[in-house]
């Protein structure tokens, strides 16, 4: 059971923000839902591991949240703990070809350092928001590359509050999965490797790639990005498209006119609109085409 007095006390030795009763609306892109019972500003791995076993020896509920661009949380909130993954553990240490991250780090941060350090191999993920450690979990990836190709190792904290390292070849990266999807293992580091390349060409071809966003994505309203996984066999777009749904909108929650994989958030959209809205896009696209499309975000609630 949550005892808040008792996890203030261990947040406060360990130098860890917490703020009770927290609106997750602003934590995520989407930018609505609940409140969560509490919400941990993470500081250090040290700090994950003490808090982690605390909440798991109370049976407390918590939730591992980095940028949250890629989470739908539900309008009763989430009863238990955030721990959140952010700025205040987002140390980025460059060595050589490789880069060493915190998992709350941005991968935003992540590329601009490449950059900086005349490193290439990242360009095409510039423009991802989101942590690097949620970047692992999800093997995030755009215009033709992915976490994979350049991860070189990560540290997590096991089920039993461990701390472990991981090489690439045991993390099981596939499209949009890795070995921590739907686990308890907690991703505290994360070190890529790059090569050797000329800081203008990968300033430029950060810079096409942000354009490219720019020019194809809604970026003007609050959404999680590409709200379906891309089927085998077609895109979730153009499924979208040839059943006429474009436009199509449940309350605050439309399917975007400029990209039909987004569904975006007028501005008033709860958790119940988007869902209503995903279930009858899922629906018709199945009874219309017969692929089934699976959400990409995970649903916190
Ligand atoms: C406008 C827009 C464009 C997008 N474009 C792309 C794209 O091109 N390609 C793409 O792949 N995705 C894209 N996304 C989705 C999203 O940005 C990525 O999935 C991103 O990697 C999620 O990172 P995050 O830090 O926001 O994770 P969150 O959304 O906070 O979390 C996502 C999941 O990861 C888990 N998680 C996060 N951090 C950790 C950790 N340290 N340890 C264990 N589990 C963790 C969470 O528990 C949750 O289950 C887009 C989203 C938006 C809003």
């Amino acid at each position: 059971m949550l005892n808040i007095n008792e996890l203030t006390n261990l947040c406060g030795k360990l130098g860890c923000r917490i703020t009770p009763e927290c609106s997750l609306s602003e934590y995520v892109t989407f930018r609505f839902g609940g409140k969560c019972r509490a919400l941990i500003n993470i500081n250090s791995a040290d700090s994950a591991v003490e808090i982690l076993r605390y909440i798991r020896a109370e049976n407390v509920k918590y939730f591992v949240l980095g940028r949250g661009s890629n989470v739908i949380v539900s309008d009763e909130g989430f009863d238990g703990v955030i721990l959140l993954f952010g700025s205040d553990f987002a140390h980025i240490e460059v060595t050589g070809n490789t880069i060493k991250c915190d998992a709350g780090a941005l991968l935003a941060s992540a590329c601009v350092h490449a950059q900086q350090s005349s490193l290439t191999g990242m360009e095409n993920l510039f423009g991802i928001p989101g942590t690097v450690g949620g970047a692992l979990y999800m093997n995030a990836g755009a215009y033709g590359s992915e976490m994979a190709d350049i991860v070189v190792s990560a540290e997590y904290i096991d089920e039993n509050c461990e701390r472990q390292f991981i090489s690439r070849g045991n993390m099981e990266l596939s499209y949009r999965h890795s070995i921590f999807y739907g686990t308890p293992l907690v991703i505290t580091s994360v070190t890529i490797e790059l090569s050797a390349g000329n800081a203008d060409n990968i300033k430029e071809a950060m810079n096409n790639c942000m354009a490219k966003r720019s020019s194809k994505q809604p970026l003007e309203f609050p959404s999680a990005g590409s709200t379906f996984k891309r089927p085998d066999g077609s895109y979730a777009s153009q499924l979208i498209e040839e059943c006429g749904l474009k436009g199509f909108s449940c309350g605050g929650a439309e399917i975007s006119e400029k990209h039909s994989g987004f569904v975006i958030n007028k501005g008033y959209a709860t958790c119940a609109d988007v869902l209503e809205l995903c279930s009858i896009v899922q629906k018709t696209v199945k009874e219309k085409t017969g692929f089934s499309l699976e959400l990409e975000p995970v649903i916190l609630k």
